[in-house]
C-alpha cells in the first residue's frame, strides 16, 4: 500500500466544521432537484424511447448519443464518445431444450451472450443436476458432466465462475434456471467478451424444474440442447465529460455508471437508473462549477454487461492519468431511498473512514453510514486492480418494485420511483462536492 498522491494532513473547513460553499450549495441542490423532470425524462429516453441497450446495438449507440447531448447541454467540458473495439456477440435463432422420450416435448430457453452455438443439429447429452452450481456440487458430478449438459438453479455462484467450472470439468453446455417464477428467463454474460467455450442458456423457472425432475427419473434421457448465435468485431464507446476545477485541475475524482443494458429489456433499475444518476450528479455540479476544486469525469460506461469492458478500457487508456485519480464513484443499481451510506470497496484504514463518513453526514445534515463491500463484478474492478480507490452511494430501495428481475424483461421504468432517485442523485452530488473539495479524503491508493 502507498499512500495516495492527493493526500495531505491539512484540515480546513471540512474537516472542522461546516463550509458555507457546501452549505449554500446543499441548499440550492435541495431546490434544484425538487424538481423530477430531468430525471424522468432522461429514464424515459433510455428505457421507453431506446429500450434495450446491449453492446454493438443500435439501441446502444442511440442511448450514448443521449447522454453525450445531456453532457454537453448541461455544460461539461470535452464532453465526447471513447470509442474502442471489441467481439460483439450476436444471437441468430431461438435456443431451445427438446427430449424424445418418454414424452416428446420442446422448451424455448434463451442462450447467454457469449456462449458458443451448438450447430443446427443440436447438442445430444444427458442432463447432470449440479443443484446449485457450487464448487463441491460440481466436482462430485465429475464423471458423469463429461461430455454431457450441466443443470443449475444458478443462484449459489456467480455465472462466470459456474460456466468456467463446468467447462473445466468436461461438460458439453449449461442450463442455468430462474429462480423467479412466471417462466421469464434470466440472461447474463458468461465470459468477459471472448466467445465461450460450450453452449449455455437461461430456463425458466417452470421448465426447469420439469427438466430437472425427468432427468433424476429417467437418468438415461437423451435432451438437445440447440443454441444459434455467432461473434463479430465490433465499435462501442464510453461517453465522457468533465467540469474542470478550478484548484488543482489535474487532480482529478470520476463518477460512473453503466449505461449498457442486456438485450433482453431495457434495464431499467440495472442500470438505466445509474447512468440517469450520473447525468443528474452532473447537472448539479455543473450549477456550481465556481465551487469545484478538482476536476471531475463523467462517464457513461460501455459493454459492462458483457464483461466490464468500457470501464476496463477507460482505466488502461487512461493508465498515465490513474495515479491522480483520487477516488470512483460507482453508480450501478443505485438506492433509492435512505437511510444512506457510503460502500467502500475493500477496508485499509476503516477507522478514518468512517469517521470521515460519520463528519460528513453530519455536515449535511442526514445519517450517513460507513460501510464496505468486495465483490469484482462492476465497473470499479478495472480501477480498484490499479490501485484507484472506489466507493458507490448505499441506501435503501423503498418504492422500487423491480422484484429481482434484474437480467429479466420485467426490468423497467414504471418500477423506478423518480422522486427517490432524484433524492439520491442530489446526495451523490452533494457527496462528490466533498470529495472534490474536502483538503482530507480518507482513501487512499493502494499497490495495484
Ligand atoms: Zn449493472
Amino acid at each position: 500500500m502507498t499512500p495516495g498522491p492527493m493526500q495531505n494532513t491539512d484540515t480546513d473547513s471540512h474537516t472542522t466544521g461546516r463550509c458555507n460553499a457546501c452549505s449554500s450549495f446543499d441548499e440550492r441542490i435541495a431546490d434544484e432537484s425538487k424538481c423530477a423532470c430531468e430525471v424522468g425524462r432522461n429514464l424515459k429516453a433510455l428505457c421507453v424511447d431506446i429500450g434495450p441497450r446491449f453492446a454493438g446495438t443500435e439501441g446502444y449507440r442511440c442511448a450514448a448519443d443521449v447522454m453525450l447531448d445531456r453532457f454537453k447541454s448541461y455544460g461539461l467540458v470535452d464532453a465526447h464518445l471513447e470509442g474502442f473495439e471489441f467481439t460483439a456477440w450476436r444471437r441468430g435463432k431461438p435456443a431451445s431444450l427438446s427430449f424424445i422420450k418418454p414424452t416428446p416435448n420442446t422448451f424455448e430457453c434463451y442462450a447467454l451472450p457469449y456462449s458458443a452455438p451448438t450447430g443446427s443439429g443440436g447438442l445430444h447429452g444427458r442432463i447432470v443436476d449440479v443443484g446449485k452450481g457450487l464448487a463441491e456440487e460440481l466436482d462430485s458430478h465429475k464423471d458423469a458432466l463429461a461430455g454431457n449438459i450441466a443443470l443449475t438453479l444458478g443462484t449459489g455462484r456467480h455465472r462466470h465462475d459456474v460456466y468456467e467450472h463446468s467447462v473445466a470439468l468436461g461438460a458439453a453446455g449449461l442450463i442455468i434456471c430462474n429462480t423467479t417464477p412466471g417462466g421469464a428467463f434470466r440472461t447474463g454474460s458468461v465470459t468477459n467478451a471472448t466467445p465461450g467455450a460450450i453452449p449455455c442458456v437461461s430456463l425458466g423457472r417452470e421448465a426447469g424444474q420439469l427438466v430437472k425432475g425427468l432427468a433424476h427419473k429417467v437418468p438415461d434421457t437423451e435432451f438437445v440442447l440447440t443454441t444459434d448465435c455467432g461473434y463479430e468485431p465490433a465499435t462501442t464507446w464510453n461517453v465522457v465529460g468533465e467540469l474542470v476545477g478550478n484548484e488543482y485541475p489535474d487532480e482529478l475524482v470520476v463518477i460512473g455508471g453503466h449505461l449498457d443494458s442486456h438485450e433482453i429489456g431495457p434495464g431499467a433499475y440495472d442500470n438505466a437508473a445509474g447512468a440517469v444518476m450520473v447525468m443528474e450528479v452532473a447537472r448539479l455540479l455543473a450549477r456550481c462549477h465556481l465551487h469545484l476544486k478538482r476536476t471531475v469525469r463523467f462517464i457513461g460506461f460501455a459493454g459492462e454487461e458483457i464483461g466490464l469492458v468500457g470501464s476496463a478500457y477507460h482505466a488502461k487508456a487512461h493508465e498515465a492519468q490513474l495515479t491522480r485519480i483520487r477516488t470512483l464513484c460507482n453508480c450501478d443499481m443505485p438506492p433509492v431511498s435512505g437511510p444512506w451510506s457510503l460502500n467502500f470497496y475493500g477496508c485499509h484504514d476503516e477507522e478514518s473512514r468512517r469517521r470521515y463518513t460519520h463528519a460528513l453526514g453530519q455536515q449535511m445534515g442526514l445519517t450517513l453510514d460507513y460501510k464496505t463491500f468486495h465483490h469484482e463484478h462492476s465497473d470499479h474492478a478495472a480501477f480498484v486492480r490499479r490501485g484507484v480507490p472506489a466507493f458507490a452511494l448505499g441506501g435503501g430501495r423503498e418504492g422500487l418494485t423491480t422484484g429481482g428481475t434484474c437480467h429479466m424483461a420485467g426490468d423497467t421504468a414504471d418500477h423506478i420511483p423518480v422522486k427517490g432517485l432524484c433524492e439520491a442523485s442530489a446526495v451523490a452530488a452533494r457527496v462528490l462536492l466533498r470529495t472534490v473539495n474536502d483538503e482530507l479524503w480518507p482513501d487512499r491508493h493502494s499497490n495495484p
